[in-house]
């Protein structure tokens, strides 16, 4: 079943007697911090345990230090099962000398059949599993031109709070103290500046895959105010990557970044 889009949706799940069981003061209360990610379902002793069932989080992937080779190969092997020429004109990349030839963050990748890969930048494991996946199965949907937070795309509400450990609050950590975050995002990494976007200081688009652009919008520390980071898809993104592998894409686009900042002296 698909999990709940909005704390509406939530709400409407809950007997809405506000009995307090939960420690919160009013169903929609506890609603609001399920969709925040700060309590869960389960806690709320009145709903059935079927419903809980039916919502409950997919099982976590592992974490980013513990990936291994295993899945690569597994989608590797995917690869020489499929057409590449057909692959490379469904997602918008090219078909050369049997090799499908894709953009990554604006540079060229070729893969061919046997999954050996030609490149001149490195990206780790967890940035390959979504472009392995993007070729097996992404839709080569256009982007929509409307931005959503990864809460928004399907199944975002499960992976929510895995998705801001080690993503999004990864990355605002990173901007918080590496001065040259967004210079790196837009000289190594081909992000384009744009229109500050939702009052944001900063605001820049990177294209990690053909069709998959993801905002960046900072919010700069003020005033005794936290600074803030929120990555923004379009709205198709989710048809052209599960949200297993954006989840995937985010988290080694942070600890990509994190490394850098590091390899320089500010971690
Ligand atoms: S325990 Fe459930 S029914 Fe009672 S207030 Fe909390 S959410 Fe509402």
């Amino acid at each position: 079943m698909q999990a709940p889009q909005t704390i509406m949706d939530i709400f409407k799940l809950l007997n809405k007697t506000n009995c307090r069981k939960c420690n919160e003061k009013t169903c929609l209360a506890f609603a609001a911090a399920v969709f925040q990610g700060r309590r869960s379902l389960e806690e709320c002793p009145e709903l059935p345990r079927d419903i809980v069932r039916s919502f409950r989080k997919p099982s976590p992937p592992p974490l980013i230090e513990e990936i291994n080779n295993a899945p690569i190969d597994a989608l590797k092997k995917r690869l020489s099962e499929i057409d590449l020429r057909e692959a490379a004109a469904r997602i918008g990349a090219k078909y050369e000398s049997g090799r499908l030839i894709i953009r990554i963050f604006g540079k060229e990748f070729g893969f061919d059949a046997t999954g050996a890969i030609t490149t001149d930048i490195h990206v780790n494991h967890w940035v390959l599993i979504p472009v392995l996946t993007h070729i097996l199965e992404g839709k080569g949907v256009p982007p929509a031109g409307r931005w959503v937070p990864f809460r928004e795309l399907e199944g975002g509400m499960a992976w929510l709070g895995l998705y801001e450990q080690q993503g999004e609050k990864v990355l605002r950590k990173v901007a918080d103290t590496y001065p040259d975050l967004f210079r790196d995002m837009i000289e190594m990494f081909n992000g384009k500046r744009v229109e500050n976007l939702y009052e944001a200081d900063i605001s820049l688009v990177l294209n990690p895959l053909p069709l998959f652009p993801i905002l960046v919008c900072y919010w700069m520390p003020e005033e005794g105010m936290a600074s803030s980071l929120t990555l923004f898809f379009d709205k198709g993104a989710d048809q052209n990557l599960d949200i297993q592998a954006i989840y995937s894409l985010v988290a080694g686009i942070a600890h990509m970044f994190e490394k850098l900042a590091a390899r320089h002296g500010f971690s």
